[in-house]
């Protein structure tokens, strides 16, 4: 998932209306120093650092080894295979010096490396002089073997002269730049480990740390960079030692700390304050076609309660595919427009702002709000018609993309901004949204699937409002795990649904593509002279233009069109009750959120629907594995356990959105009870010492100014 909730807030370095308090003036510690004042590191060494992020020796520090080689192993050089990492014991002979083909300036060093056996390897070095190499005594040589012209040889190893002591047990590899040669870089953190002091490093203050029995940060990098000979080799290579746990939970404490201080802070922010008579809310209610889930109607009052606080309202409705978020939007909207407010409803496509507005004519129609929707699409007379009746407030409810809000659309009495699938957003920008209107109370609403009890934690910026229920009446979705080999079989099944009456769905990877049966076109045309002749089919996908496509969707949901072929624009929020069945070929190519999402399509009504996931024939075993879990998965929130077992949080978070959120080590954390004990920890830490004031918070100070340096603002990123 990508996190709706951090986008709508600002943890920020300053923010516009100055409410960062001068509570933490900058703190040095000597970890700040230039990586550049270490020996060996001249100017162009640290601009090379410099340019990954490793400017000082704390950013040292805090990069990571991504692997490790077992250095008490010992390959025998007649076994090894080109391509392969090779960890061989030898003595250097018959060294010889030739020039790099191409550039005479370079040469190529080379040796053979003899081992005790008798057997040898060839060995090269790169623009290495001949006389820098140890002759006639033992070495340990780390490095890959390569298939040169003479054989298998071995490529550019590091050396370790034995007759200085054993080599480190356990070799961390680094991601480095050319220029940088791993035993230099682990000079520079063996200097940093040296300089550093319990107290500057980590954010969780020491009581709470002891009190919780979390390690000091100091010892678990200590461990990660220098593991010692009884490390356990398998857990420092997938990332689940203690240490790797210290360094994540660190992090996350950091992150929901700043989170936990943004909340506090918003509440104090001024907001429209909606509390005008409810005469239009109750008529709606009691015209509504169904009767509100309690979940609903808790949502419902939760955020009339907010719209009428004098403080900004930043709350965000969770509720899995198909419980009926729209219309808990709906009620806000009528609240607040029934008070003299307007009201900005910004979907991620202009489909799904073309289908609000629909439903909200249908729902609202006779409430005599006044309502328009303006996409980018339209005739530049009638927007400029609206923009112009937005200006003098004449338009009580707008619907739209987040185009509203990026193009600065101006509103003269913006009382609420609702934004639908949040989590599809590129940028949700407080600061843009606050150009529409400065108090206006906010509304996210996500489908992303996280388990609630997460969702608590992760948001802690930000209220929620969970829809648990999906509305009575419906039957679960029917799900089935097939390959292509049956793709015959379920086509005269979904036959059978058209037959009756109901619409079905194909889900395709790709466009077009004249021999890819996993395209659109090859699917339609399969089907259009095959075992859905007769019906009528329509194709949708991102490279239509708008206009086609609207018709054709207007023709799925009036029923003219019975099959829509389509690739995943249909994942979001398309909600078109009457199809029960979905088709999603080459299933295992998407993610677990998306497959939920995908499957929502359908079992919106009260037919029973299905759901087949078709793998392809080159599906791996693994992924297979996946997909048949997620079929048993019924909720949402079933499926994000599933992803977070299966991938980790970082996966979680958002491959969307890595880089723009400010957690390097997350993904360490490998199940949702760490990230709840961290946000416990910061929800204790804000109580006892919100200001920062204290002595043991000198590391947490320090671990929010560095987070703040990622370039990290929750405000702004996407
Ligand atoms: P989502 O939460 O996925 O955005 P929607 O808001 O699109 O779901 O709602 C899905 C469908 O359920 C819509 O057709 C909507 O009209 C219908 N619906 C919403 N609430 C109820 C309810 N309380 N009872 C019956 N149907 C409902
Ligand atoms: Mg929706």
């Amino acid at each position: 998932m990508s996190g709706p909730g951090w986008k709508a807030a600002g943890l920020r370095r300053s923010s516009p209306s100055g409410e960062e308090p001068a509570s933490s003036p900058r703190v040095k510690s000597s970890l700040e120093a230039d990586v550049g004042t270490i020996a060996g590191i001249g100017p162009h060494r640290s601009a090379a650092l410099r340019a990954r992020a490793i400017g000082t020796l704390y950013d040292a520090l805090t990069h990571l080894p991504y692997r490790y080689d077992d250095l008490r192993r010992r390959d025998d050089v007649g076994d090894l295979l080109p391509g392969s990492p090779a960890i061989v014991e030898g003595v250097l002979q018959s060294l010889s010096d030739r020039p790099m083909p191409g550039r005479w300036s370079r040469r190529i060093a080379s040796a053979l490396l003899k081992q005790s056996s008798g057997k040898s390897i060839r060995v090269v070095w790169f623009n290495l002089r001949t006389a820098s190499l140890p002759l006639g005594e033992p070495l340990l040589l780390v490095g890959r073997t390569n298939c040169g012209q003479r054989g298998i040889e071995l490529v550019h190893p590091e050396i370790y002269r034995l007759r200085f002591g054993p080599p480190p047990p356990i070799r961390p590899v680094y991601s480095l730049p050319p220029e940088v040669p791993q035993k230099l870089f682990v000079r520079i953190v063996t200097e940093a480990l040296r300089r550093a002091d319990q107290t500057s490093l980590g954010s969780i203050p020491t009581s709470l740390r002891k009190r919780a029995q979390i390690g000091a940060m100091l010892d678990a990098l200590q461990y990660l960079h220098r593991p010692s000979a009884e490390a356990d080799i398998e857990k420092l290579l997938s990332g689940r030692t203690p240490a790797h746990r210290v360094v994540a939970l660190d992090e996350m404490f950091t992150f929901q700390f700043a989170l936990a201080r943004e909340r506090a802070r918003q509440r104090t922010r001024r907001g429209a304050v909606v509390n005008g008579p409810r005469h239009l809310s109750s008529l709606m209610q009691a015209s509504l076609p169904f009767a509100l889930t309690s979940s609903q109607q808790r949502a419902v009052d939760e955020i009339a309660s907010d719209l009428a606080a004098p403080c900004q309202m930043n709350r965000i409705l969770i509720g899995d595919v198909g419980t009926g978020k729209t219309v808990v939007a709906f009620c806000a909207a009528v609240r607040a427009a029934e008070s003299g407010w307007q009201v900005a409803i910004m979907a991620p496509t202009e489909l799904l702002a073309e289908q609000h507005f629909a439903n909200f004519n249908l729902m609202c129609g006779g409430l005599g709000i006044n309502a328009a929707l303006l996409t980018g699409k339209m005739a530049t007379r009638e927007r400029a018609r609206i923009l112009r009746a937005l200006l003098r407030g004449d338009i009580a409810v707008v619907f739209g993309t987040h185009a509203l809000i990026q193009e600065g659309v101006a509103l003269k009495r913006l009382g609420l901004a609702i934004i639908d699938e949040q989590h599809r957003f590129g940028v949700f920008d407080r600061a843009r949204l606050a150009a529409l209107g400065s108090q206006a109370n906010v509304l996210l609403m996500t489908a992303t699937p996280i388990p609630r009890s997460l969702a608590m934690t992760l948001f802690r910026n930000l209220d929620v409002s969970s829809l648990e229920e999906t509305p009575s009446g419906r039957i679960p979705v029917e799900n089935a795990v097939v390959t292509e080999e049956a793709l015959e079989m379920v086509d005269s099944m979904v036959r059978a649904e058209l037959e009756s009456g109901r619409r079905a769905y194909y889900i395709l990877p790709t466009i077009e593509s004249e021999d890819d049966l996993e395209s659109v076109t090859a699917a339609a045309k399969r089907l259009r002279t095959g075992t859905l002749q007769g019906f009528s089919i329509g194709t949708l996908h991102g490279r239509m233009r708008p206009a086609e496509k609207d018709e054709v969707m207007r023709r799925f949901r009036d029923g003219s069109v019975q099959v829509l072929v389509s690739t995943t624009v249909v994942e979001v929020g398309i909600d078109v009750p009457q199809a029960s069945a979905i088709v999603i070929i080459g299933a295992e190519r998407y993610g677990m959120a998306q497959l939920h999402q995908l499957r929502g399509r359908v079992g919106r009504g009260n037919q029973a629907s299905r759901c087949w996931f078709v793998l392809s024939q080159q599906c791996s075993k693994e992924a297979r594995a996946r997909i048949q879990q997620l079929a048993r998965c019924r909720s949402g929130a079933e499926v994000a356990e599933l992803d977070l077992r299966l991938r980790g949080p970082g996966d979680l978070f958002g491959v969307r959105q890595t880089g723009s959120l400010p957690l390097r080590f997350a993904h360490w954390i490998h199940d949702s009870a760490l990230i709840e004990q961290a946000g416990d920890l910061a929800a204790e830490w804000i109580t006892h010492d919100p200001e920062l004031a204290t002595e043991e918070s000198v590391g947490l100070r320090i671990g929010l100014e560095r987070m703040l340096e990622l370039g990290f603002s929750l405000a702004d990123v996407g």
